[in-house]
Protein backbone atom coordinates (compact mmCIF):
# COMPACT_ATOMS: atom_id res chain seq x y z
CA UNK A 1 0.00 0.00 0.00
CA UNK A 2 2.86 2.34 1.07
CA UNK A 3 4.39 1.55 -2.12
CA UNK A 4 1.12 2.20 -4.41
CA UNK A 5 1.14 5.84 -2.97
CA UNK A 6 4.21 6.91 -3.20
CA UNK A 7 4.78 5.56 -6.80
CA UNK A 8 1.48 7.30 -7.37
CA UNK A 9 2.71 10.65 -5.68
CA UNK A 10 5.53 11.04 -7.86
CA UNK A 11 3.61 10.16 -11.05
CA UNK A 12 1.29 13.03 -10.08
CA UNK A 13 4.50 15.35 -9.85
CA UNK A 14 5.01 14.53 -13.60
CA UNK A 15 1.88 15.40 -14.49
CA UNK A 16 2.08 18.82 -13.16
CA UNK A 17 5.18 19.11 -14.99
CA UNK A 18 3.74 17.91 -17.98
CA UNK A 19 0.96 20.26 -17.30
CA UNK A 20 3.44 23.18 -16.82
CA UNK A 21 5.42 21.67 -20.24
CA UNK A 22 1.90 22.00 -22.29
CA UNK A 23 1.25 25.50 -21.45
CA UNK A 24 4.24 26.88 -22.04
CA UNK A 25 5.82 27.53 -18.54
CA UNK A 26 8.04 25.09 -18.65
CA UNK A 27 10.61 25.51 -21.80
CA UNK A 28 13.53 23.92 -20.67
CA UNK A 29 14.55 20.60 -20.28
CA UNK A 30 16.79 21.14 -17.42
CA UNK A 31 13.71 22.58 -15.59
CA UNK A 32 11.36 19.40 -16.61
CA UNK A 33 14.50 16.83 -15.13
CA UNK A 34 14.52 19.00 -12.10
CA UNK A 35 10.70 19.36 -10.98
CA UNK A 36 10.30 15.71 -12.27
CA UNK A 37 13.37 13.93 -9.64
CA UNK A 38 11.75 16.74 -6.74
CA UNK A 39 8.79 15.56 -5.49
CA UNK A 40 6.64 18.75 -4.44
CA UNK A 41 4.66 16.68 -2.59
CA UNK A 42 7.27 16.10 0.24
CA UNK A 43 7.50 20.09 1.03
CA UNK A 44 3.58 20.74 1.81
CA UNK A 45 1.91 20.34 4.85
CA UNK A 46 0.05 16.95 5.08
CA UNK A 47 -3.62 17.45 4.31
CA UNK A 48 -2.18 20.25 1.79
CA UNK A 49 -3.01 19.84 -1.97
CA UNK A 50 1.05 19.28 -3.82
CA UNK A 51 -0.01 19.76 -7.09
CA UNK A 52 -2.57 22.33 -7.08
CA UNK A 53 -1.65 25.22 -9.13
CA UNK A 54 -1.63 27.98 -6.44
CA UNK A 55 0.73 29.10 -3.60
CA UNK A 56 -0.71 27.18 -0.30
CA UNK A 57 -0.60 28.15 3.09
CA UNK A 58 2.40 26.74 5.17
CA UNK A 59 2.04 28.99 8.57
CA UNK A 60 3.38 31.57 9.67
CA UNK A 61 1.46 33.73 7.37
CA UNK A 62 3.93 32.45 4.88
CA UNK A 63 2.88 30.25 1.48
CA UNK A 64 4.73 27.56 -1.16
CA UNK A 65 4.99 29.53 -3.97
CA UNK A 66 2.56 27.93 -6.96
CA UNK A 67 3.87 25.53 -9.45
CA UNK A 68 4.18 27.95 -12.17
CA UNK A 69 5.92 30.61 -9.85
CA UNK A 70 8.68 27.88 -8.86
CA UNK A 71 8.69 26.98 -12.68
CA UNK A 72 9.34 29.97 -14.37
CA UNK A 73 12.35 30.98 -11.45
CA UNK A 74 13.77 27.91 -12.59
CA UNK A 75 13.35 28.90 -16.03
CA UNK A 76 14.56 32.56 -15.72
CA UNK A 77 17.64 31.12 -13.54
CA UNK A 78 18.51 27.96 -14.89
CA UNK A 79 21.82 29.24 -16.90
CA UNK A 80 23.22 30.04 -13.66
CA UNK A 81 22.40 27.00 -12.03
CA UNK A 82 25.01 24.91 -14.26
CA UNK A 83 27.18 21.97 -11.88
CA UNK A 84 29.46 23.99 -9.98
CA UNK A 85 27.77 27.46 -9.44
CA UNK A 86 26.64 28.69 -6.06
CA UNK A 87 23.01 29.07 -5.36
CA UNK A 88 21.40 31.18 -2.47
CA UNK A 89 17.62 31.26 -2.07
CA UNK A 90 16.24 33.83 0.51
CA UNK A 91 13.01 32.95 1.97
CA UNK A 92 13.19 29.35 1.87
CA UNK A 93 10.57 28.15 3.08
CA UNK A 94 9.40 24.85 2.54
CA UNK A 95 12.65 24.51 0.93
CA UNK A 96 11.40 23.07 -2.44
CA UNK A 97 13.15 25.42 -4.76
CA UNK A 98 16.36 25.23 -2.74
CA UNK A 99 16.36 21.78 -3.43
CA UNK A 100 15.75 21.83 -6.69
CA UNK A 101 18.47 24.30 -7.12
CA UNK A 102 21.12 22.21 -5.20
CA UNK A 103 19.96 19.08 -7.64
CA UNK A 104 21.00 21.77 -10.35
CA UNK A 105 24.21 22.85 -9.05
CA UNK A 106 24.96 19.69 -8.09
CA UNK A 107 27.75 18.29 -5.19
CA UNK A 108 30.62 20.50 -7.10
CA UNK A 109 28.07 23.74 -6.30
CA UNK A 110 26.94 25.21 -3.27
CA UNK A 111 23.21 26.38 -2.38
CA UNK A 112 22.37 28.01 0.87
CA UNK A 113 18.57 28.43 1.73
CA UNK A 114 17.99 31.51 4.22
CA UNK A 115 14.41 30.97 6.64
CA UNK A 116 13.71 33.39 9.08
CA UNK A 117 11.26 31.65 10.68
CA UNK A 118 13.17 28.55 13.14
CA UNK A 119 10.04 26.26 12.50
CA UNK A 120 10.03 26.62 8.75
CA UNK A 121 13.58 25.88 8.68
CA UNK A 122 13.40 22.79 10.59
CA UNK A 123 10.47 22.22 8.61
CA UNK A 124 12.54 22.32 5.47
CA UNK A 125 15.31 20.86 6.51
CA UNK A 126 12.81 17.57 7.32
CA UNK A 127 11.33 17.74 4.13
CA UNK A 128 14.78 18.01 2.22
CA UNK A 129 15.46 14.54 4.08
CA UNK A 130 12.72 12.99 2.22
CA UNK A 131 13.60 14.29 -1.08
CA UNK A 132 16.19 13.64 -3.82
CA UNK A 133 18.09 16.22 -2.63
CA UNK A 134 18.77 14.22 1.45
CA UNK A 135 22.51 13.80 -0.01
CA UNK A 136 23.32 17.26 -1.15
CA UNK A 137 22.69 18.15 2.83
CA UNK A 138 24.11 15.38 3.81
CA UNK A 139 27.31 15.90 1.90
CA UNK A 140 26.91 19.81 3.07
CA UNK A 141 26.45 21.35 -0.78
CA UNK A 142 23.16 22.24 0.57
CA UNK A 143 22.13 23.75 3.29
CA UNK A 144 19.87 25.82 5.09
CA UNK A 145 20.01 28.81 8.07
CA UNK A 146 17.94 30.89 10.09
CA UNK A 147 18.98 34.59 9.38
CA UNK A 148 17.84 37.93 8.05
CA UNK A 149 18.17 36.81 4.24
CA UNK A 150 18.01 40.74 3.74
CA UNK A 151 21.94 40.72 4.78
CA UNK A 152 22.23 37.54 2.08
CA UNK A 153 25.19 35.20 3.17
CA UNK A 154 28.32 36.31 2.71
CA UNK A 155 29.99 32.50 3.51
CA UNK A 156 29.75 31.41 -0.17
CA UNK A 157 29.21 34.56 -2.20
CA UNK A 158 29.37 35.37 -4.97
CA UNK A 159 26.68 33.48 -6.07
CA UNK A 160 25.84 32.93 -9.79
CA UNK A 161 22.11 32.61 -8.66
CA UNK A 162 20.27 34.47 -6.26
CA UNK A 163 16.30 34.06 -5.51
CA UNK A 164 13.63 35.68 -3.63
CA UNK A 165 10.84 34.19 -1.87
CA UNK A 166 9.46 37.20 -0.77
CA UNK A 167 8.46 40.63 -1.98
CA UNK A 168 11.34 43.11 -1.10
CA UNK A 169 10.07 46.98 -0.77
CA UNK A 170 13.56 47.57 -2.50
CA UNK A 171 16.27 46.10 -3.63
CA UNK A 172 18.46 44.47 -0.61
CA UNK A 173 21.91 45.81 -2.12
CA UNK A 174 23.84 43.16 0.18
CA UNK A 175 22.29 40.37 -2.56
CA UNK A 176 23.56 42.58 -5.54
CA UNK A 177 26.94 43.20 -3.35
CA UNK A 178 27.17 39.52 -3.03
CA UNK A 179 26.16 38.49 -7.13
CA UNK A 180 28.60 37.70 -9.05
CA UNK A 181 29.43 39.46 -12.34
CA UNK A 182 27.67 37.56 -15.09
CA UNK A 183 24.95 36.27 -12.13
CA UNK A 184 21.47 36.62 -12.08
CA UNK A 185 18.88 37.87 -9.02
CA UNK A 186 15.29 37.04 -9.36
CA UNK A 187 13.40 38.83 -6.87
CA UNK A 188 9.95 40.35 -6.23
CA UNK A 189 9.68 43.91 -5.50
CA UNK A 190 6.63 46.34 -4.40
CA UNK A 191 4.38 46.21 -1.78
CA UNK A 192 0.60 45.66 -2.88
CA UNK A 193 1.82 45.72 -6.65
CA UNK A 194 4.92 43.93 -7.04
CA UNK A 195 6.84 42.89 -10.23
CA UNK A 196 9.38 39.96 -10.50
CA UNK A 197 12.94 41.78 -11.10
CA UNK A 198 15.28 39.78 -12.75
CA UNK A 199 18.80 41.80 -11.90
CA UNK A 200 21.99 40.70 -14.36
CA UNK A 201 25.23 41.88 -12.75
CA UNK A 202 27.51 42.57 -15.96
CA UNK A 203 30.64 41.35 -16.15
CA UNK A 204 32.53 44.99 -15.34
CA UNK A 205 30.02 45.24 -12.37
CA UNK A 206 26.87 46.80 -13.68
CA UNK A 207 23.40 45.68 -13.12
CA UNK A 208 20.73 45.88 -15.30
CA UNK A 209 16.83 45.60 -14.06
CA UNK A 210 13.94 44.07 -16.29
CA UNK A 211 10.48 43.72 -15.39
CA UNK A 212 9.47 40.19 -16.08
CA UNK A 213 5.89 39.80 -15.07
CA UNK A 214 2.89 41.16 -11.92
CA UNK A 215 3.39 38.87 -8.99
CA UNK A 216 2.03 38.17 -5.56
CA UNK A 217 4.04 37.24 -3.02
CA UNK A 218 3.87 37.45 1.22
CA UNK A 219 6.69 40.27 2.29
CA UNK A 220 10.53 40.35 2.76
CA UNK A 221 10.21 41.60 6.06
CA UNK A 222 11.30 41.54 9.79
CA UNK A 223 10.44 37.92 11.64
CA UNK A 224 8.00 40.14 13.76
CA UNK A 225 6.54 42.28 11.18
CA UNK A 226 5.78 38.82 9.71
CA UNK A 227 4.41 37.23 12.57
CA UNK A 228 2.08 39.76 13.51
CA UNK A 229 1.18 39.96 9.94
CA UNK A 230 1.33 43.19 9.12
N1 LIG B 1 10.15 29.79 -1.90
C1 LIG B 1 9.44 29.49 -0.69
C2 LIG B 1 8.62 30.72 -0.34
C3 LIG B 1 8.08 30.74 1.02
S1 LIG B 1 7.13 32.24 1.37
C4 LIG B 1 8.55 28.30 -0.96
O1 LIG B 1 8.00 28.23 -2.04
O2 LIG B 1 8.40 27.44 -0.08
C5 LIG B 1 8.40 33.39 1.76
C6 LIG B 1 9.30 33.00 2.88
O3 LIG B 1 10.16 34.09 3.16
C7 LIG B 1 8.58 32.68 4.19
O4 LIG B 1 8.96 31.39 4.59
C8 LIG B 1 9.07 33.75 5.14
O5 LIG B 1 9.18 33.26 6.47
C9 LIG B 1 10.41 34.11 4.54
N2 LIG B 1 10.94 35.44 4.87
C10 LIG B 1 10.30 36.63 4.87
N3 LIG B 1 11.13 37.64 5.22
C11 LIG B 1 12.35 37.07 5.43
C12 LIG B 1 13.62 37.57 5.82
N4 LIG B 1 13.82 38.87 6.08
N5 LIG B 1 14.65 36.70 5.93
C13 LIG B 1 14.48 35.37 5.70
N6 LIG B 1 13.28 34.83 5.33
C14 LIG B 1 12.24 35.67 5.20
Amino acid sequence: MERYWSGSSINKNKEMVEHLRNYGVIKSQKVVEVMETIDRALFVPEGTPPYVDSPMQIGYNATISAPHMHAMCLELLENHLKPGMHALDVGSGTGYLTSCFAAMVGPQGRTVGIEHIPELAEFSIKNIEKSAAAPLMKDGSLAIHVADGRQGWPEFAPYDAIHVGAAAPSIPPALTEQLKPGGRLVIPVGNVFQDLKVVDKKMDGTLTVQSETSVRYVPLTSREAQLRGS
